[in-house]
C-alpha cells in the first residue's frame, strides 16, 4: 500500500522533508503524494516518517494500493540505485529492529529532538499503520476531556509484580521521592501562587514561555489567553505610567500639574490599545478562538523573558515542547494530538531536582476510535504497556511495547499508532542509578546523580 494524503491536510508542509523519497509535493488544494516514488518509507525506517509528523493523522495507506514489502524495497532500491539496502534494511513490515540506516543514505532526522534548554532530546523509533483512520470527533467515545486520568477499570486491575532493572537502585522509589521533594514545582505551594498573581506581569512573556509556564502550573487559573488578557489591561495602566516619568524627567515635576501631561497619558494610552490590538490581531481580525491563537509578547516581554527564563526553567523542570508546531495545535483537537504523542513515547518532563533529575513519562491512554467494525469490542482505556528501562552511555532508554493482541492488530490499521516506542533521553549529569514507578500510565524515574554520598552508599 502506498501511503496517501487525506483531504483533512491542513496544508502544514512538516511532511515533505520528512519524505526519503521525495515523494510529497504541495498539491492543489492539498499536499499530495506519488504513488510511483512512495515505498512506505521501506528502506529508511520501520515506520513511516510522513504520518509520524503529520499533525492531523492524514498520512494513511491507501488501501487502493496494496503493495508486499518486496514491491516496496525494489522500488526503493530503483530509486537510491547507489545505496546498498542489504537484506537488513528499516522496514515496517518487520518485527525486529533492524540496522538504523541503509548503508550510505543520510539518517533522515526525527520529528521533535530538542527540549527547552536543549537539555533533554528526543529520538524516536516506531512500528506504525495501514489502513485510512477515521479521525475521531472531540467529545465522542474515546476521546476523554484533556489532562484526565484514564478511569476505573470494570474488571479488577491485574497486581503486577514490580519490574525490576539492570542499574535499578536498592531504595524505594518513595523514599527517593521523599528525599528530593518537588521544591521546584510549580504545581504546588507559594511558587504556584507566586505564578498565578504575577499574571499581569507573565502575560507580557512571549507566546511560547506562557505555553509551558501553563502546563508546568497545571492550574485553569493560568492561561497562556488568560495572562496576555490581564497582561494587556496592565500594560494600559502601566504605559502611561512610563510615559508620566518620562516626563517627569524631561521637564521637571511641575509638568504633573500642566495640560501637557495629558499629552503623554495619552501616547501611552495609544500605545498600550495598539499593542494590545496586534497582540489578539488573531483573534479580532481572522476570528479565531482563543485556543488557536498566538500571543505574542508585549514590549517588554522579551527583556522580561531573558531574565525570568533560567528562575522559571529551574522552577518547571525541563518542559518538553511538543513537537507539532503548527498552527491548530492548541485547538480542541490537541488531546487527540497530544494521545498520539504519547503513543511515540513523546511526552515526558524532566526535572533536575538537586542530587536526582525526575524523568516522567507518559504512556497512551485511550485507544483511539478509528471507526472499525470490531471497535465496540475494545476498552476504551489503553491496556498498560509493557516497558524496559535502561541506563547506557549517558542516556536514559524507556521502551513501551503494547502487548495486548486485540490493540496490536488495530494499530496496524491506524495512521500514527506504533505499537511500541523507544524514548532515548540524553543525560547531561552523570548518573549513578535509578528508581522508578508506573502508575495510571505515567512513568516515574528518579535518576540520581554521581555524587561522593551515593557511591558510598550504593558502591
Ligand atoms: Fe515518503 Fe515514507 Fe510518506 Fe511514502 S510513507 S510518502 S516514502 S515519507
Ligand atoms: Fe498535510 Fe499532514 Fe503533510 Fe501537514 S504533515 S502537509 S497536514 S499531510
Amino acid at each position: 500500500m502506498a501511503t496517501m494524503i487525506t483531504s483533512e491536510c491542513i496544508n502544514c508542509g512538516a511532511c515533505e522533508p520528512e519524505c526519503p523519497n521525495n515523494a510529497i509535493s504541495q498539491g492543489d488544494p492539498i499536499y499530495v503524494i506519488d504513488p510511483l516514488l512512495c515505498t512506505e518509507c521501506v528502506g529508511f525506517h520501520d515506520y513511516e516518517a510522513c504520518a509520524a509528523v503529520c499533525p492531523v493523522d492524514c498520512c494513511v495507506t491507501d488501501p487502493n494500493n496494496i503493495e508486499p514489502e518486496a514491491v516496496l524495497i525494489a522500488r526503493a532500491r530503483s530509486l537510491h540505485q547507489d545505496v546498498d539496502f542489504g537484506e537488513h534494511f528499516q522496514s515496517r513490515f518487520r518485527t525486529v529492529k533492524m540496522e538504523p540506516v541503509a548503508a550510505g543514505v543520510a539518517p533522515v532526522k526525527p520529528v521533535a529532538k530538542e527540549s527547552r534548554d536543549g537539555a533533554a532530546i528526543v529520538e524516536r523509533k516506531a512500528a506504525p499503520p495501514a489502513e485510512p483512520p477515521t479521525a475521531p470527533p472531540a467529545g465522542e467515545r474515546g476521546v476523554p476531556p484533556p489532562n484526565s486520568k484514564p478511569p476505573a477499570r470494570a474488571e479488577q486491575k491485574q497486581v503486577k509484580p514490580k519490574k525490576s532493572f539492570s542499574n535499578e537502585l536498592p531504595e524505594a522509589f518513595e523514599d527517593i521521592a521523599n528525599r528530593y521533594k518537588g521544591s521546584g514545582s510549580f504545581q504546588r505551594g507559594a511558587r504556584k501562587i507566586a505564578v498565578l498573581v504575577s499574571q499581569p506581569l507573565l502575560g507580557a512573556l512571549p507566546d511560547e514561555t506562557k505555553r509551558k509556564l501553563e502546563i508546568a502550573v497545571g492550574s485553569p487559573f493560568f492561561t497562556a489567553a488568560g495572562s496576555t488578557a490581564l497582561n494587556i489591561l496592565f500594560n494600559g495602566i502601566l504605559y502611561p505610567l512610563v510615559c508620566m516619568a518620562v516626563a517627569v524627567m524631561s521637564q521637571g515635576p511641575a509638568v504633573l500639574f500642566s495640560q501637557e501631561i495629558n499629552i503623554y497619558i495619552l501616547i501611552g494610552v495609544i500605545v498600550a490599545t495598539a499593542e494590545g490590538v496586534y497582540r489578539l490581531k488573531e483573534g479580532i481580525f481572522r476570528v479565531r478562538p482563543a485556543e488557536e491563537m498566538s500571543f505574542p509578547a508585549a514590549l517588554y516581554g522579551i527583556p522580561l523573558n531573558m531574565v525570568l527564563r533560567p528562575l522559571l526553567a529551574k522552577g518547571a523542570g525541563v518542559i518538553r515542547a511538543l513537537p507539532i508546531p503548527v498552527d491548530g495545535f492548541y485547538s480542541k483537537g490537541f488531546v487527540e494530538k497530544l494521545e498520539r504523542e504519547r503513543r511515540y513515547g513523546n511526552v515526558y518532563t524532566i526535572e533536575d531536582r538537586g542530587g536526582a533529575l525526575l524523568l516522567r513519562l507518559e504512556f497512551p491512554r485511550w485507544i483511539p476510535d478509528i471507526g472499525l467494525s470490531n471497535r465496540k469490542e475494545l476498552p476504551d482505556e489503553m491496556p498498560d504497556y509493557d516497558y524496559e528501562l535502561a541506563l547506557k552511555d549517558g542516556q536514559f532508554i524507556v521502551k513501551g511495547k503494547c502487548t495486548d493482541e486485540r490493540v496490536r492488530k488495530i494499530s496496524s490499521s491506524i495512521g500514527a499508532f506504533p505499537p511500541e516506542f523507544t524514548t532515548i533521553v540524553p543525560l547531561k549529569n552523570k548518573v549513578l542509578g535509578f528508581a522508578h514507578h508506573f502508575e495510571d500510565k505515567v512513568l516515574q524515574v528518579f535518576l540520581l546523580k554521581n555524587g561522593v554520598h551515593w557511591e558510598q552508599s550504593y558502591r
